[in-house]
């Protein structure tokens, strides 16, 4: 079963996770920024969190790192469900709150994106979790008092682990 084989991997390897901290909406967006910077082609991002969690922020600061779009054009494609931005590698920003399950997605083309040559985000990926690649980079996103966010990370397969490495090494830097 290859499920239960990538759970027990990343249970053997604490090395596919990675948590940080910010405690500003700029903090989130340049975190963001480093992730866009070091992502590679077919890179799958699944943003989970609350309404206000910071996921918007973070795929600001992605989409800035990666293409150099600006903030103020990055929004939620609730509506939309997708926006492309187009740089380094194009970018499928997905939305996945307004939907219910897999077959919305269907509906979109979802699996042509994620397997093709850009880099897809989804927010609210838990709406949607079953439609996911078991290859992907899942970052769980905790609202804290105050401005802090807490950003859990974890990566399965060597594509996504090697960018959360490389992640990890210019944030610690
Ligand atoms: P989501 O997409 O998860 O619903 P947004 O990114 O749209 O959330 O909104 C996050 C809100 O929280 C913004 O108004 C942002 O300015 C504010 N904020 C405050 N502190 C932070 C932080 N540390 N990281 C991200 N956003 C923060
Ligand atoms: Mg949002």
């Amino acid at each position: 079963m290859r499920n239960s084989d990538v759970e027990i991997w990343i249970a053997a390897d604490s090395m596919n996770t990675y948590s940080f901290t910010t405690v500003s909406h700029e903090e989130t967006v340049r975190a963001g920024k480093l992730l866009g910077k070091v992502l590679a082609a077919g890179c799958v991002i699944g943003l989970t969190g609350d309404l206000g969690a910071g996921k918007t922020c973070f795929v600001k600061g992605l989409a800035g790192g990666l293409n150099n779009v600006a903030e103020k054009d990055v929004t939620s494609p609730t509506f939309t469900i997708l926006q492309v931005y187009d740089g380094r590698l194009p970018l499928y920003h997905f939305d996945a709150y307004r939907l219910t399950g897999v077959e919305d997605l269907a509906n979109i083309g979802f699996d042509d994106y994620i397997d093709g040559k850009g880099v897809s985000v989804v927010e609210w990926v838990e709406n949607i979790m079953e439609a996911l690649p078991e290859e992907r980079l899942v970052i769980d996103i905790r609202l804290k008092p105050g401005d802090k966010r807490v950003f859990d990370c974890t990566a399965v397969g060597t594509r996504h682990e090697t960018v959360l490495d490389k992640f990890k090494a210019v944030v610690e830097a």
